[in-house]
């Protein structure tokens, strides 16, 4: 049975996000998409007053760039769909996550906030958001903000770092963000998924990669992200080291396939078994350095 209807406030602001989380005990749920939070509510999850931040949405654009930085700071409250269309080319991860995101209704509510803060090892921005480097900008009570690391935010399975009173701005990618060649290589990024099906389907493994391929097919700032195959996601330090300052050969692909397994820790559960996921992560890596271009499928179903 579903507990009784919240009361649902409406914050203009992230100072009245901030007053109204301290006004309330227990502390009110903020309410962004409401893709994971009204599943979770079917399944019993009561909370008296929700907080709905999808007005904040209109204070702020979906993707800032700063001039000086040249880092890209990308809104936790707007919809997913405005944030790739924001994102233009700019961190590659994050499109081709977003492109393999459930289906167009879902992307046109759910948020990188809520992705985050459910703090799944299956959500599919947070591999795509290590794999870019960002950080997290979480607004305290006082209104103040600090950055987390996203590594450091993720605390375990449905953990995060947030406090009371806490709640996720923004995410924040630094500099370089566009794909454009210069002496440093070229930057290429992405992201695949498996799923038990082509849309709607929760990730069973996805991978995130990003690094830069210098003229003579070398690469350099290897980071490759991967989702549901630990209590958080988690990067595979062993192959990225493998990889790089290297051309990836078939023999240096063998190599960081099979240390694959060096940086995760598969569990059985009731959508794969963890020696298949562990066969799958070593084969995703294989096939993303043997043709690391996203391929896009059709995925309104
Ligand atoms: C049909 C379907 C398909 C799905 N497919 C995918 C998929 O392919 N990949 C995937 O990763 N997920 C998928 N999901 C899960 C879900 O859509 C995502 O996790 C989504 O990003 C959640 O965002 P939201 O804005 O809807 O969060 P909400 O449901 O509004 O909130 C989720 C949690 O985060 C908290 N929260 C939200 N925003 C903030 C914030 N800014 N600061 C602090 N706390 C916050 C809420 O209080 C709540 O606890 C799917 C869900 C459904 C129903």
């Amino acid at each position: 049975m579903n507990p009784a209807p919240p009361r649902v406030l409406r914050p203009g602001t992230a100072g009245d996000v901030a007053t109204l989380l301290a006004a309330h005990t227990p502390q009110p749920r903020l309410l962004a998409g409401g893709t994971d939070l009204l599943v979770q509510r079917r399944a019993g999850l009561d909370a008296a007053v929700l907080l709905d931040v999808t007005g904040l949405a209109g204070s702020a654009p979906a993707v800032a760039r700063d001039a000086a930085s040249a880092s890209l700071t990308i809104s936790a409250v707007h919809p997913l769909s405005d944030v790739a269309s924001a994102l233009g080319d700019d961190v590659a991860t994050l499109r081709a996550a977003i492109d393999e995101f459930a289906s167009t209704t879902i992307r046109n509510r759910a948020t990188i906030g809520g992705n985050l803060v459910t703090g799944s090892p299956a959500a599919d921005t947070v591999p795509a958001l290590l794999a870019a480097g960002a950080v997290v900008d979480v607004v305290t009570p006082e209104g103040s903000r600090r950055t987390v690391p996203l590594a450091d935010f993720l605390l375990g399975p449905r953990r995060v770092d947030l406090g009371a009173g806490e709640w996720v701005a923004s995410v924040t990618v630094p500099a370089p963000l566009s794909g454009g060649g210069d002496a440093a290589g070229v930057l290429e990024g992405g992201f695949r998924k498996i799923g038990g099906r082509r849309a709607q389907a929760i990730s069973l493994l996805s991978l995130a990669w990003q690094w830069r391929r210098t003229a003579d097919g070398r690469l350099s700032d290897v980071r490759l992200a991967m989702g549901a195959v630990a209590p958080t996601v988690v990067r595979l330090a062993a192959a990225e080291a493998l990889l790089e300052g290297e051309a990836p050969t078939a023999e240096l692909t063998a190599a960081a396939a099979a240390v694959v397994g060096e940086d995760i820790r598969p569990i059985d559960d009731l959508r794969a078994s963890a020696a298949y996921r562990r066969r799958c992560a070593a084969g995703l890596l294989r096939e993303v350095l043997a043709t690391p271009r996203t391929t896009t499928r059709e995925k309104d179903l």
